[in-house]
């Protein structure tokens, strides 16, 4: 479920899943594929880690990231789930084709 809300954002940042809603930061971004496709990959993520074992991997590979590399935006682009998401958005067909906790490939 797709959800208009605009508070959430700061930086960059157009789009934010937590199963089971992504949220937008403009309405018109409902219409970009590519940033809907990234946020399906994080609820896909999400559901098969239990929801809560997706945000607390999430928040120590940033945390982990942050101390190596000393940069927030490096730190982000990353994290598993997002070089995962990052790589597979321009295809519209990743998700019927992936396989469960593929984002343990994109470990580093
Ligand atoms: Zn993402």
């Amino acid at each position: 479920m797709i959800i208009y809300f605009p508070y959430l954002f700061y930086g960059d940042f157009q789009g934010m899943t937590i199963f089971p809603f992504i949220f937008i930061r403009y309405k018109y971004l409902k219409h970009n594929k590519i940033l809907i496709n990234h946020e399906k990959i994080h609820l896909r993520q999400q559901l098969e880690m239990l929801w809560i074992f997706f945000f607390i991997c999430y928040l120590v590979e940033y945390i982990i990231n942050l101390i190596k590399y000393k940069n927030t935006n490096i730190a982000y682009h990353k994290i598993s789930f997002e070089r995962e998401a990052y790589i597979n958005d321009k295809n519209m067909k990743y998700l019927n084709k992936r396989k469960i906790w593929a984002f343990i490939k994109y470990l580093k």
